[in-house]
């Protein structure tokens, strides 16, 4: 019998002893076993501490973020070889899509958030704050890489996606991952690693595998640590209680079961669009895999009136549902992830039971096609419904992981917010209407509740990713019931395993530190214009005090002829009693325009490729006629660019070959009092003399 490997310390291992057998959902047939009897787990956590994180904070933001890439692209290569192992745990082509390309594109996604971090191992948080009234105290954050490992426990439902759109998040970051994935299907979470890893692509130590159990690893957390957990909430109250995690003061992100709901509009009417939108979308909900998604409808509210014509839509298009072997393409629903499974969320059904009644499916028999219902952990959909649901708790309290959601009905939209709160905490919930009031008051009055809103109609329905999927850019975790964990949301998802330190010092203290220029820092004067130099030859803090130029009155009708922007404070004849301005004032974007004429440096070429936009403008004084124009202009920030391939057919990747990198300045523009008048951060293109590697 094949038996699993644990990926510890640099090596391939397979634990002591017969270990837990692993079988096929669909047909019962042994596939492997998996036992981590023998890892010395502490070991384990130190080598990732030593050995991964020192590796991998060394790295910057973007090397970390082509590291993602390459291993994205490296698993969709292989992706045919993971399809092939998921049909063992009952899952169709789709739900596989979802579970194996859903946790690549995970990769992807976070791969592209190096172009919003710094190329350094850490990054800056927030905003400058001025703590002095001279200028010569300031304060700001820093997020540094956390030196321990991240502790990923998975549940069984996603093998690929549960592990990649974590290591994905803390690799990033700069933290190396140990990753254990539910026994039940780890066989499959065991392939990716073994592809990961022959890959080469990430540094030792960065990622291992344990297949089988925890053993006592947690004993062995430290304060530097990260765990997350994802499962059920009486696992994950047991773990997130850990003495360890309570001493070390451990972060612990917990996502665990959900009652989900998703409202029909008390607008919508039978016929509307969003009616069939809202009809297929439950049974979506209710037979994508299986209905095992933490994120699966548990919870249906339709508006009373709406019911019995809701119950027999449902019924109608869940009794085309073509259950069996999700190796028959005609097969919409596979089996569930093992017989184990099946018996919980029978007997979950049977609690349900107290205070609902079954009107659609059946609980001891399934039609199957391909495929022997008595070996496969087939179930039919089960359909609820539930007439009290504010008299009966069963229904907002009691998860069966599974395809069984519960029908009830509600009379108002604040009965519809109030239900939506009986679960005590979701992940997501939707609302199907295509009314703006309703939907409007609907998320203003359920948030809290709810860790994800979806407002689904027409309009979007096409595009819509689903009630059912978190997406990387995008928060996903949910309060209390839920877990009150969040992960994911882009460059929130990273925070989680950064340091965030406060830092206090002089601008010119916090500039060296951080590698930003901070205003009132020192500046760099060298008396060669910073836009005669290469990326390469650029430093933070280079510097120029341009000439000064006097406004005229006549610039500034000039300008407003040019431009068309009449505004009466910018005309010499308007009578200004009664307004902001004294006489006639230059307009901002005059002062920013001019401001460019004083700093750009000459009409032969430079390294400088073009102009790339303004982040921040503000104007902070009115200019009158006869004030002089100057300008304090510095580098503050640099970020190296990737060069790509040329497309001669896409205009605008013309030069994208060229190296270069985008280069922020601090532009303050000063009046003759040596006041501030604007101030802006450009972004610049610059070329580089050598390519990136
Ligand atoms: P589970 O039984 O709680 O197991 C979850 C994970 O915890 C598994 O890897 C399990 O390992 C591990 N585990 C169990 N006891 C442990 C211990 N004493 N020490 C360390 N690890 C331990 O949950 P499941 O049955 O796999 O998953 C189904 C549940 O997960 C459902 O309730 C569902 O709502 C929830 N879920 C939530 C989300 C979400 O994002 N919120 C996502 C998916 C699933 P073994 O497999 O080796 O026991």
């Amino acid at each position: 019998m094949n038996k699993l490997g644990n990926f510890i310390c640099g090596k391939w291992m397979e634990g002591d002893g017969e270990g837990q057998l692993l079988t096929d959902a669909v047909t019962g047939a042994p596939i492997a076993t998996a036992s981590t009897k023998g890892v010395d787990f502490e070991s384990v956590l130190h080598y990732a501490r030593t050995v991964g994180n020192p590796a991998l904070r060394k790295m910057t933001f973007q090397e970390r973020g082509r590291m993602l890439r390459a291993l994205a692209l490296h698993l969709m290569e292989k992706k045919e070889l993971f399809y092939n192992i998921s049909y063992k745990s009952g899952a169709t082509r789709i739900d596989s899509w979802i579970d194996i390309e859903g946790g690549i594109g995970n990769l992807f996604s976070n791969a592209s958030l190096r172009r919003k971090l710094p190329d350094e191992t850490f990054s800056l948080d927030g905003d400058a704050i001025p703590l002095g009234k001279q200028n010569t105290f300031m304060g700001h954050h820093i997020l540094v890489p956390k030196e321990g490992a991240a502790i990923h426990i998975n549940a069984y439902n996603f093998p690929v996606w549960g592990m990649l759109e974590k290591i994905a998040v803390n690799l990033l970051a700069g933290v190396p991952a140990v990753v254990k994935p539910a026994t039940v299907t780890s066989y499959l979470t065991e392939a990716v690693v073994r592809e990961i890893i022959a890959s080469n692509i990430l540094p030792k130590g960065a990622l291992q595998l344990i297949c089988g159990s925890a053993g006592n690893m947690l004993d062995f957390v430290e304060s530097q640590d990260v765990v997350t957990f994802t499962g059920s909430a009486h696992t994950g109250a047991a773990l997130k209680s850990h003495h360890r995690i309570i001493s070390e003061s451990v972060p612990f992100n917990m996502e665990a079961d959900s009652l989900n709901c998703m409202i029909l509009g008390e607008t919508v009417e039978p016929g509307d669009a969003e009616w069939d939108i809202f009809i297929k979308e439950v049974k979506k909900e209710m037979t994508v895999k299986a209905g095992q998604k933490c994120t699966a409808v548990r919870r249906i509210f339709v508006p009373e009136n709406k019911m019995e014509a809701v119950w027999k839509a449902l019924v109608d298009t869940l009794e085309k549902t073509v259950i069996g072997n999700p190796l028959n393409e005609k097969v919409r629903m596979g089996s569930l992830a093992g017989n184990e499974q099946r018996n919980d969320v029978r007997n979950q059904v049977q609690r349900l039971l107290a205070s609902s009644e079954i009107i659609f499916g059946s609980l001891d028999s399934v039609q199957v096609m391909d495929a022997d219902a008595k070996t496969g952990a087939f179930m039919s959909p089960i359909l609820l419904m539930n007439q009290h649901p504010f008299s009966n708790t069963e229904p907002h309290e009691i998860e069966a992981f599974g395809p069984v959601s519960t029908l009830m009905p509600y009379k108002s939209a604040d009965e519809a917010i109030e239900l939506s709160k009986k679960g005590k905490g979701s992940l997501c919930s939707s609302i199907i209407t295509n009314n703006p009031v309703e939907a409007r008051n609907y998320v203003l009055g359920a948030a809290s509740h709810h860790g994800r809103i979806l407002i689904l109609n027409e309009a979007c329905a096409k595009e819509s990713t689903g009630h059912g999927s978190p997406l990387p850019l995008l928060v996903h975790g949910g309060p209390g019931r839920a877990g009150g964990g969040e992960e994911m949301g882009g460059l929130r998802g990273i925070r989680h395993y950064l340091q965030r330190t406060a830092i206090q010092g002089s601008p010119t203290m916090i500039t060296a530190v951080s590698n930003v220029y901070q205003q009132h820092a020192k500046g760099n004067i060298d008396g060669i214009h910073p836009f005669r130099k290469y990326f390469e030859e650029l430093n933070i803090g280079d510097q120029i005090l341009t000439d000064k130029r006097v406004i005229t009155s006549e610039d500034i009708t000039k300008f407003a002829d040019l431009s068309g922007d009449h505004f009466y404070a910018h005309m010499i004849n308007t009578d200004f009693n009664g307004t902001m301005f004294e006489e006639q004032v230059a307009h901002g974007y005059f002062i920013m325009s001019a401001a460019a004429g004083l700093f750009v440096d000459s009409y032969e070429k430079n390294p400088v490729l073009l102009n790339y936009g303004i982040d921040e403008l503000r104007f902070t004084k009115p200019m009158y006629a006869g004030a002089s124009l100057q300008i304090r202009f510095t580098c503050k920030e640099k970020t190296a660019q990737e060069t790509k391939e040329v497309n001669p057919d896409v205009p605008m990747s013309r030069g994208a070959d060229i190296p270069k990198g985008i280069v922020k300045w601090l532009v303050e523009m000063l009046d003759e009092t040596n006041e501030l008048v604007g101030i802006a951060t450009i972004l610049t293109m610059v070329e580089m003399k050598n390519k990136i590697a």
